[in-house]
């Protein structure tokens, strides 16, 4: 007898007010974030029916909208609810969550004065783990030609829809043959990855460049200093160099999907002993009990 397959449940998107199933989410062509990039995003994830650090995200999703000068028309406490309302909408428990704020529908000039009304849609989907052999192994990474924005031009600190330069990033890693790449400021300190923030491990302390080299406030980058404070590793943010990196013994890449993923090869030099460190395991597992009670419950 013939197998049915599996139905998968239906996907449902909100835009502005509404869900709406997937294959019929769609915003305007006249969208400025479409047209420019110009509108915020957070990117936020669900453990087992608790929305992660959610008041960071919104708080940090409020800064970038300020620094661009948009003005989002709900408040903390509405996204939130929209954020609940979709993962519970698509019954989704363990999640990755992403939440946009665009300029909206404006003409085909630049002037943000155009477009009256911001676009807000919420996508969660189920979370694809990346694959669990590079926890246990580590990654290799290169670093990029393209230099970090300029934080006077555009702040890495502002999540905004213009990705870009970190694009240009990780065209580079894959054309090596790489998952991502490290990007340096205009003055060739260590900024961030293109995805991700960099810590190292040196004589037991812990290190990472300060936002102002530009680096995006990583939510997990603060859940990891929080978490650090707690298992009494000392913490400092420094100003790195390619050679402090080289030289580290222990070197790891924090982000929203990703969680901690362990370095152990920078442009072809041996971070460490080319293994994933204790100092980073330790950082994992005490992540791992902070995604288990640092956000909001909701119930499916
Ligand atoms: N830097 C950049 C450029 C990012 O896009 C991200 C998120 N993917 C991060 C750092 C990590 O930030 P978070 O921990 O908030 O996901």
């Amino acid at each position: 007898m013939k197998k049915r397959a599996a139905k998968t449940a239906e996907n449902y998107i909100f835009i502005n007010g509404k869900f709406f199933p997937k294959a019929e989410a769609s915003i305007s062509v006249f969208d400025h974030g479409l047209l420019y990039g110009d509108g915020v995003f957070e990117g936020m994830r669900s453990y087992n029916g608790l929305l992660f650090r959610i008041e960071e995200h919104l708080d940090r999703l409020w800064e970038s909208a300020q620094a661009i000068l948009l003005k989002i028309p709900y408040s903390k406490k509405d996204l939130q609810d929209v954020c609940i309302a979709t993962l519970q909408k698509n019954k989704l428990k363990d999640a990755y969550i992403r939440l946009v704020v665009t300029r909206g529908t404006g003409d085909l000039g630049l002037d943000p004065r155009k477009c009256k009304v911001p676009t807000i849609f919420a996508i969660a989907d189920k979370i694809e783990l990346y694959d669990p052999a590079l926890y246990s192994q580590g990654i290799e990474i290169i670093t990029a030609a393209t230099t970090r924005n300029h934080p006077e031009a555009i702040n890495p600190c502002i999540k905004s829809l213009n990705y870009l330069n970190n694009i240009l990033a990780k065209i580079e890693a894959t054309n090596a043959g790489y998952c991502d790449a490290l990007m340096l400021n205009k003055d060739g300190y260590v900024a961030e990855c293109s995805g991700a923030n960099v810590f190292i491990v040196k004589e037991g302390n812990l290190f990472t460049p300060p936002t102002y080299v530009g680096a995006l406030k990583g939510i997990t980058r603060g859940a990891i200093i929080d978490v650090a404070k707690k298992i009494k590793i000392p913490f400092q943010e420094k100003i790195l160099t390619r050679h402090d990196l080289f030289n580290a013994e222990e070197c790891f890449l924090t982000g929203t999907a990703a969680e901690i993923i362990p370095v152990v090869k920078l442009d072809g030099r041996v971070i460490g002993n080319g293994k994933p460190g204790e100092t980073t395991h330790s950082l994992r597992r005490a992540f791992g009990d902070l995604t288990r009670v640092d956000g909001v419950r909701y119930k499916i």
